[in-house]
Order: C-alpha cells, then sequence, then structure tokens
C-alpha cells in the first residue's frame, strides 16, 4: 500500500470509487472516464506497478476470474467483451498499478489504437 498510489488508496478507501465486486486478490470497480458503456477496472490488493512485474499467479488467476466475473454482472457474456492490461509507455498505462480493464456494451475494434 502506497500514498502516492491512487489505485492503493481506491483499493484502501482513502479515495472514493464505486466498487462492483471483490475478491481475496483484487477489487473491482467502475472506471471514472468510461470508453464503453460497461467499463470497470480490476485491481489487485497488493501494489504491483504493472503486468511486467506481476510474478504471483494465484493473483493474476484471481484477476482474470473477477474479470469474468463483473462481465457477467455487467451481462456481457453473451455479447462478449475485451479485457485490457495496458503495460508501460508504449501500452498506454497512465496509472502504475497494475489493472485490468474489462469493456463490454459496443462492438470493440481492432487493431486497437
Ligand atoms: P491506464 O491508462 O490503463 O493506466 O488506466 C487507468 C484508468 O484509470 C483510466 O481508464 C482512467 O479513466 C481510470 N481512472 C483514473 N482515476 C480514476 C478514479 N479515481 N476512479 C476510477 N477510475 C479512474
Ligand atoms: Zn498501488
Amino acid at each position: 500500500m502506497s500514498d502516492d498510489c491512487l489505485f492503493c488508496r481506491i483499493v484502501g478507501g482513502t479515495i472514493p470509487a464505486t466498487f462492483v465486486a471483490r475478491n481475496e486478490h483484487g477489487v473491482a470497480v467502475r472506471d471514472l472516464n468510461p470508453q464503453a458503456p460497461s467499463h470497470l477496472l480490476v485491481i489487485p490488493r497488493r501494489h504491483v506497478a504493472s503486468l511486467a512485474d506481476a510474478s504471483d499467479g494465484a493473483e493474476l488467476g484471481a484477476l482474470l476470474l473477477l474479470a469474468a466475473e463483473v462481465a457477467r454482472a455487467e451481462g456481457l457474456a453473451e455479447t462478449g467483451y475485451r479485457v485490457v492490461a495496458n503495460t508501460g509507455t508504449d501500452g498506454g498505462q497512465t496509472v502504475p498499478h497494475l489493472h485490468l480493464h474489462v469493456l463490454g456494451g459496443r462492438m470493440m475494434q481492432w487493431p486497437p489504437g
């Protein structure tokens, strides 16, 4: 937990967010600036800077399962959705605490921008 880290503060409850689910390893919140009708963030409780710094397979597995759970709860399982982990500068990561975006409710484009 770092006081300087936005997502550590959301996990710790000192910055408000709309929580939609949680499990042992992570929480899911609504993105403040949604890029699709459904846009959730799945955030590990532990501070891990990015996917490039991740090493705990149980933690990553639990985060992916939480992503699938919130997608189901949002009603996205039938139509489909996208799970994205922007990683580092070229990956477009702006918050240096690992997170998965869960996006759905519209057709996604490929290739991504
Ligand atoms: P990334 O650019 O992949 O690091 O994603 C960071 C995401 O965090 C962006 O989609 C932002 O809209 C989102 N975000 C930033 N601040 C907040 C906040 N206080 N609550 C919820 N989402 C946020
Ligand atoms: Zn953090």
